[in-house]
């Protein structure tokens, strides 16, 4: 755990959070501020900055890939977008790796 992170501290439930799944190796809450009328992030227990982290540890990396999986299902979600921002140009503002799911509206391309 890295005791700067506000998702490290979420996972540890220091900060609040609404729960929609979790298992051994991975939480997902919903987004504080939705992009969409549903909006959800998945993230390892374990601190990983960011994707290129995450492929260092496969098991990880597929648990996450499995848990959005699991969340899209459990949720209803029939269409879906999932997005892992990388670097700070990126849109990325939280630095533990997370997978964003969003759903609920149509979708544009490309994202902005
Ligand atoms: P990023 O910009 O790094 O791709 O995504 C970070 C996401 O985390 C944003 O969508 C932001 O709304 C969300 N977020 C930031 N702080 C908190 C928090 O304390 N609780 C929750 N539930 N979401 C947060
Ligand atoms: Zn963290």
């Amino acid at each position: 755990m890295d005791p700067n992170c506000i998702f490290c501290k979420i996972v540890a439930g220091e900060i609040p959070s609404t729960a929609v799944y979790q298992d051994e190796k991975t939480y997902a809450f919903a987004d504080l501020e939705p992009q969409a009328p549903n909006h959800f992030l998945v993230v390892p227990r374990e601190h990983l900055v960011d994707i290129t982290e995450l492929a260092d540890h496969p098991d990880l990396a597929a648990a996450v890939v499995a848990a959005v999986s699991n969340v899209a299902t459990q949720e209803g979600l029939e269409h879906f977008r999932t997005v892992l921002n990388t670097g700070a140009e990126s849109g990325q503002s939280v630095f533990h790796v997370h997978a964003h799911v969003l759903s609920g509206r149509r979708m544009t391309w490309p994202p902005g």
